[in-house]
């Protein structure tokens, strides 16, 4: 009745899809996990709906996911009776690719194939970035989609050889959901690996990456009418009763068990892995897996995972936390901000707390004691899961600090309470090692006898500070120096004043006093002698001079370098300046 329109597909969307068409991942299974991903995503979005008492045109009774093997045609089918989307959700979301830093990551990618210099290798990066409803096209060379969505009556239609354009078309008499058809391709019949019309390929795949959807995902009973059409000339008579028999009921797949609330020595690391992949839409395992729980008046289930990769958009604008909120089993709602301050965003994982309301909103959240309670458990359990590491796990902690160290240092600025905590997990880049980062804890114990401070220094790059003439008398003397060089260190270190009863002390601030009490005895005639020697050319220079420094003054901190600038105790530092010039402060 209606004509079907056509619409490219916008350009990183053409991308992907290549990719995806020529096969880039080495497992094709996870396709499946990837539909059954979106379905269960949209029975939890109707649900909710349904909660809040949204006018919905949909049935809530029975909602399910359900595959359907069509072995004649070779399709494959994943429906649900979900959310469902409109057609301009349909032109959304699966004509574009909305993720932030698409377009990033597609240029590292083609500069990986490229082979330039630093570019990570394109495995790495095309395992960073989750596929989602295109990677059906891995396995299919046909996709079509049927939605309706749950406040509407009419439905839309989506197809696609995933060839650079895609129709779209109105129907009328669309079932409540959306249901995702692939026409499997030819290539994979015979590699019996590859048979996704078979079965029994199709529980072992649901079974090993979709078992804890907390959804019931059936298959329709083998006894397709394709199936016994083609069958029937083989069968024997007893295979004949057993299929004869009316309406056999479909088979559930999985268990269903929420992962969180099953005890650790349960589960076992794989299903936490795909669990993580499941909520976090990352194709990676994650570095390390967080359960808690709580019981007695104020109970709850947290299970949190640390990525083994940091997003693409952890320092965009429109970055999201990770933190699930659950309750009494039912999904409230995703990135609850709630539940995981700033700099802890990249944290994945579910909270479901059994005293609170179901009718939470973003708002009750913010005043409610519980979740305040709450997260700071959760931010302490993270900070000393990431302790834990450094002994127990050294490379995950090297790991976990390059990926996400920039943001954690994030904390050190608004988060009082574990400010402590947060420096002692920290690494920072130093004289002491021209590769290896030291933690706090590591730089005391290697301080020098008299040594008072911590000394740091910041900049842009280790290269332009380590020949910096500031450095000199520190070298001199052996003295380890921290070397500050992300825009973040210029921001929280003069906020902090000291780790573990050590004060902070820029080496480029101030009168830097190196010397010990009896050097300074020693030295006290010398300097008095030097410093009549030099008053007049000191008072010349400081009155030429005038517009550009404060004071010309005698140092001891050189050693090989004629003259150093240096800064006010309480001035700002000359990076920092910087920035707030080029703020147009
Ligand atoms: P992601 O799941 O990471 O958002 P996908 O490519 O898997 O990315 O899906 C893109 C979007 O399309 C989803 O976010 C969702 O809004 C929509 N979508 C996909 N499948 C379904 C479905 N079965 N029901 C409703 N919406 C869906
Ligand atoms: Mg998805």
């Amino acid at each position: 009745n209606t004509q079907a329109e056509t619409f490219e597909f916008q350009v990183e969307a053409r991308q992907l899809l290549q990719l995806m068409i020529h096969s880039i991942y080495s497992n094709k299974d996870v396709f499946l996990r990837e539909l059954i991903s979106n379905a269960s995503d949209a029975l939890d979005k109707l649900r909710l709906e349904a909660l809040r008492g949204e006018e919905l045109r949909a049935d809530t009774s029975d909602l399910h996911i359900e595959i359907e093997v069509d072995d004649e045609h070779r399709t494959l089918t994943v429906r649900d009776n979900g959310i469902g989307m409109s057609h301009d959700d349909v032109v959304q979301l699966i004509g574009t690719i909305a993720k932030s830093g698409t377009a990033e990551f597609l240029r590292e990618l083609k500069e990986s194939k490229e082979g330039a210099k630093d570019a990570a290798a394109p495995d790495d990066l095309i395992g960073q970035f989750g596929v989602g409803f295109y990677s059906g096209f891995m396995v299919a060379d046909q996709v079509t989609l049927v939605t309706r969505h749950a406040t509407e009556s009419q439905g839309t239609r989506w197809d696609s050889t995933g060839e650079g354009t895609y129709t779209i078309e109105a129907v009328d008499e669309a079932p409540q959901g959306t249901s995702v058809t692939l026409r499997l391709k030819p290539e994979d019949t015979e590699d019996h690996l590859y048979d996704y019309t078979s079965p029994r390929k199709i529980k072992e795949i649901v079974k090993r990456y979709s078992d804890f959807i907390t959804w019931p995902i059936r298959m329709a009973a083998e006894s397709t009418a394709a199936d016994t059409a083609v069958d029937a000339a083989s069968d024997t008579a007893s295979d004949k009763e057993e299929e004869a028999e009316p309406a056999v009921e479909p088979e559930t797949l999985n268990s269903m068990k929420a992962l969180w609330a099953r005890s650790r020595d349960e589960v076992s690391d794989d299903e936490y892995h795909e669990f993580y992949k499941h909520i976090s839409h990352d194709w990676n395992n994650p570095l390390e897996t967080i359960r808690m729980q709580a019981e007695g008046t104020f109970e709850y289930q947290a299970l949190l995972f640390i990525p083994s990769q940091a997003p693409l958009d952890l320092f965009m604008r429109e970055r999201k936390r990770g933190v699930q909120l659950y309750v009494k089993r039912v999904f409230i709602m995703d990135d609850c901000e709630e539940l995981m301050p700033e700099y802890l965003r990249f944290v994945k994982g579910v909270v479901d707390a059994q005293d609170l309301s179901l009718n939470v909103s973003r708002e009750t959240l913010q005043q409610d004691r519980q979740i305040q309670l709450m997260r700071r458990r959760l931010v302490k359990k993270v900070l000393s899961t990431v302790k834990d590491m450094m002994s127990a796990n050294a490379e995950g902690y090297a790991t976990f600090w390059r990926e996400f160290g920039r943001a954690v240092k994030e904390g050190l600025l608004d988060d009082f309470d574990n400010r402590d905590a947060i420096l002692e997990i920290s690494s920072f880049a130093s004289t002491h090692d021209a590769e290896q980062p030291t933690t706090l804890r590591q730089y005391l114990d290697r301080m020098k006898e008299g040594q008072q401070h911590i000394y740091y220094v910041t900049g842009e790059s280790r290269s332009i500070i380590e020949s910096s003439p500031h450095m000199e008398a520190f070298r001199a003397k052996g003295y380890e120096v921290l070397l500050l060089t992300d825009p973040i260190d210029e921001m929280w270190i003069g906020s902090v004043p000291e780790f573990d009863g050590k004060q902070f002390q820029s080496i480029a601030k101030g009168e830097v006093d190196l010397d010990t009490e009896e050097e300074k005895k020693e030295g006290e005639a010398e300097r008095e002698q030097r410093q009549k020697d030099f008053a007049e050319l000191l008072s010349w220079m400081t009155k030429t001079l005038s517009e550009q420094v404060k004071e010309v003054r005698l140092s001891s901190r050189l050693t090989t370098s004629p003259a150093c600038i240096v800064g006010d105790t309480h001035d700002v530092t000359p990076a920092l300046e910087n920035m707030f010039r080029a703020m147009g402060q």
